[in-house]
């Protein structure tokens, strides 16, 4: 790079030269000039000096002149030439004649000195005095005394003079080069390079005006300002990038997520769902009646109406659902993760109750509803093109048959459907009487004498012919299984309290669910239940399965422990199902382990985990029981291996209270 390019480049040495360059001449002309004032004076001094001398020697020259005194003439001017700035010194009489002179050698004069003498100070210094003598009152010339001065002397003593006025002159000039150069670079480029260094660094595509170096210092001045302006234009090309981003992606209209943009998180959603072997359900929803209101309403109505279903599809789903307008009335909603068929059915119930609301536009309140088409990866398809025509069809179908939703697979919507006939059904049953209690005999192991039995709930009116479990998990996620439980604590106390009356005291276990130990005052209910049907606690089991005790570990240590306190029995259900731990175990309040039936009747009954789980009981002082005997052989091995009670179609299936009454109650004493 030549010297021009890196100045072309560099503001700071530019200016730093034109500083340098510029104060140079400055200083240099000063300097001249003040050279010139000094050499003018040193002039005048040394002509005074040459007068100075003649009036010096005037007195003595004039007597020699008189009286013609050649040795005093002599002495006169050998006397001035002794002064090392006299050069020639001479005397002359009334004629011109010369009386006496003196002259010193002419020495060679160095370069320098000629050309400042012969162009500055002049070669000859002259002084010349007449002299006169005062006769008869009258002044008469006797001669005349001159002198020639030296000039080299006059001549070192400027340049040693100029010499030092011109280098300080170049060393001020310099410095305060140097100077303004450092002023200049701390107030002006440095800030400017560093500006320009945050300009270099911002991403055009992406741009942040943080990334813009604020200059504390200069905060007011231009340069302030100039940071200021370009942080402004930056902040208006983000928000115009912003604006464009939008149109791309966004429906101008209601906001969400265009067709493009819908399409493209299907897509991400299939990709991560095959990673996960997960769900992805598509939800495509056409307004009902849209056409209709469109034209009589007209069409800002129709855009008012759009716009408040793309707000109210928002509010009901959650934030990482997508839901985008693919077009005129239609709208796509994509579910991530919802692997249970029940959850997914809730988000399509809320998503219909909420577009069937009443919409209040232009002063009229408007009714009307989506129909919802549901496809589900992987099940319907393996793309996104694939899975919004099973559910642009699945819409169809939903719109005709006015059912407000309808799933591409038929058997979905048939297991949707009977799921919400089997969760409305239960919302009523225990109000319209539709339950009853079997009971299932338990038996002592050795004398085979009854010791209880185990209340089993059954549903008359069940819709679809669901099993027992089946209904109970559907009334535990629908939170009817509160209603139900506490219709099947009532109904076992005033039975506990009948066959106490009758045949003295029978126990009766139940079976507790999740949800209704996690309810705050399950143990006071309990414990009111049984005060209010005079019920003696120690006739009352609860049978709990692991898998409820370990979700609210805490919670439920101190209810089963306080409910223990009042005497009522806690067994473990499905004992070895769960992960119970031995720790667990040890600290937990119960009285009975029930062997899960899959330990005694399943493909393989297994001899050591049922020895092991006795071996733990007892050490425990835990009593166990087994479910599900079936076989006489079941039996005697039970009992061989030390199980306390007995329980399974061996004894009894679950019957009626009369029928176990008659089978078992009556005989009993
Ligand atoms: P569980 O508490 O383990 O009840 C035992 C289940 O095994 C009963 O089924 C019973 O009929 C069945 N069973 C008894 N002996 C045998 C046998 O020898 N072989 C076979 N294969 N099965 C036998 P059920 O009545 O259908 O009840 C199923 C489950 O439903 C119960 O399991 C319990 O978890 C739940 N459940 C039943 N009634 C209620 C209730 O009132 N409340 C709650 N929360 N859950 C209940
Ligand atoms: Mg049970
Ligand atoms: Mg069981």
């Amino acid at each position: 790079m030549s010297i021009i390019d890196y100045l072309r480049k560099s503001l700071a040495l530019t200016q730093a030269i034109i500083a340098l360059v510029l104060s140079i001449l400055i200083a240099l002309l000063v300097s001249g000039y003040s050279l010139s004032l000094h050499l003018s004076d040193q002039r005048d001094e040394a002509f005074s000096l040459a007068q100075e001398i003649l009036t010096a020697a005037e007195g003595g020259a004039t007597n020699a002149a008189w009286t013609l005194d050649p040795v005093l003439a002599e002495q006169i001017v050998a006397s001035m030439t002794a002064l090392g700035m006299v050069q020639d010194a001479v005397l002359t009489g009334e004629t011109g004649n010369i009386i006496a002179a003196d002259r010193k050698p002419v020495q060679e004069k160095k370069y320098l000195i000629a050309w400042v003498t012969s162009n500055f100070i002049g070669d000859e210094i002259l002084g010349e005095r007449k002299l006169y003598i005062e006769l008869n009152n009258e002044m008469r010339q006797v001669g005349v005394l001159s002198i020639k001065l030296n000039p080299t002397p006059l001549a070192q003593q400027f340049l040693t003079f100029a010499g030092s006025v011109i280098i300080t002159g170049l060393l001020q000039a310099v410095t305060i080069a140097l100077v303004l150069l450092w002023l200049s670079s701390w107030l002006l480029t440095s800030p400017l390079r560093r500006v320009t260094r945050s300009i270099s660094k911002i991403d055009p595509e992406n741009p942040d005006p943080r990334t813009l170096e604020s200059l504390t210092i200069h905060a007011t001045n231009e340069m302030g300002q100039l940071v200021n302006h370009i942080q402004q234009m930056l902040k208006g090309l983000i928000s115009a990038q912003e604006q464009l981003r939008n149109l791309a992606t966004r429906d101008p209209l209601t906001n969400i997520l265009n067709r493009t943009l819908i399409a493209d998180r299907l897509s991400q959603a299939i990709i991560t769902a095959k990673r996960n072997h997960s769900k992805v359900a598509v939800l495509f929803i056409d307004m009902d009646r849209f056409k209709t209101i469109n034209d009589s309403l007209g069409h800002d109505v129709g855009d008012t109406l759009l716009i408040e279903v793309a707000h109210r599809l928002l509010k009901t789903l959650r934030s990482n659902d997508a839901v985008g307008r693919l077009g005129g009335d239609e709208f796509l909603v994509v579910i991530e993760g919802n692997n249970e068929l029940s959850e997914l059915m809730y988000v399509v119930q809320r998503i219909d109750e909420t577009l069937t609301l009443p919409y209040f536009l232009a002063d009229r309140e408007i009714r009307t509803s989506g129909s919802i088409g549901i496809s589900i990866y992987p099940e319907n398809g393996a793309d996104t093109n694939q899975l919004m025509r099973c559910a642009d069809l699945a819409m169809y179908k939903a719109k005709a048959s006015g059912k407000h939703w309808h799933f591409y697979a038929k058997e979905m919507s048939d297991k949707v459907e009977a799921r919400l006939n089997i969760e409305a059904a239960l919302n009523y049953a225990v109000e319209r009487e539709e339950f009853h209690l079997n009971y299932q005999p338990k038996i002592n192991s050795e004398t085979g004498k009854l010791v209880g039995c185990e209340a089993l709930i059954r549903w008359n009116n069940n819709p679809e012919d669901i099993s027992v479990e089946g209904f109970i998990k559907i009334a535990e996620e629908n939170g009817s299984i509160i209603a139900i439980g506490n219709w099947v604590l009532e109904t076992a106390c005033q039975q506990i309290k009948r066959w106490e009356k009758e045949y003295g005291g029978i126990s009766v276990a139940i079976n507790v669910s999740a949800r209704q130990m996690q309810e705050d005052n399950y143990v006071e209910h309990v414990l009111s239940v049984i005060k209010k049907h005079d019920v003696n606690p120690k006739l009352l089991e609860l049978e709990i399965t692991e898998t409820v005790l370990m979700k609210a570990l805490d919670k439920s240590f101190i209810a089963l422990k306080k409910l223990r306190q009042h005497g009522i029995n806690i067994s473990i259900d499905d004992f070895g199902t769960g992960y119970c731990s031995l720790s667990y175990l040890s600290r937990l309040p119960v009285d009975i382990l029930k062997i899960d039936r899959s330990f005694v009747s399943g493909e393989q009954p297994s001899t050591a985990v049922l020895e092991m789980i006795v071996a733990m009981a007892k050490a425990l002082g835990l009593k166990t029981i087994a479910e599900g005997v079936e076989t006489q052989e079941q039996k005697d091995w039970l009992i061989q291996e030390g199980c306390d009670y007995l329980q399974g179609y061996l004894i009894s299936k679950p019957i009626s209270s009369k029928e176990l009454e008659e089978k078992f109650l009556v005989n009993l004493n």
